[in-house]
């Protein structure tokens, strides 16, 4: 196995194969206008680490 991989492929944007697009992940907070951090675990959300806004991402 390689030291690096492609762990970082694909991070920032989101491919829509549909649309055959690709967009910014990472949201702004609604709330106070900053970059939010996106978490997996233990359920997949947006979380602003500013004011502590929390969005939860619906799979479906
Ligand atoms: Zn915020």
């Amino acid at each position: 196995m390689g030291k690096e991989g492609k762990v970082f492929r694909s991070r920032l944007y989101e491919i829509n194969l549909k649309r055959g697009t690709a967009k910014l992940k990472n949201r702004v907070c609604p709330r106070c206008g900053r970059v939010m951090a996106f978490h997996k675990q233990p359920v997949p959300r947006w979380h602003c680490g500013y004011c502590s806004y929390v969005e939860i991402v619906r799979s479906t």
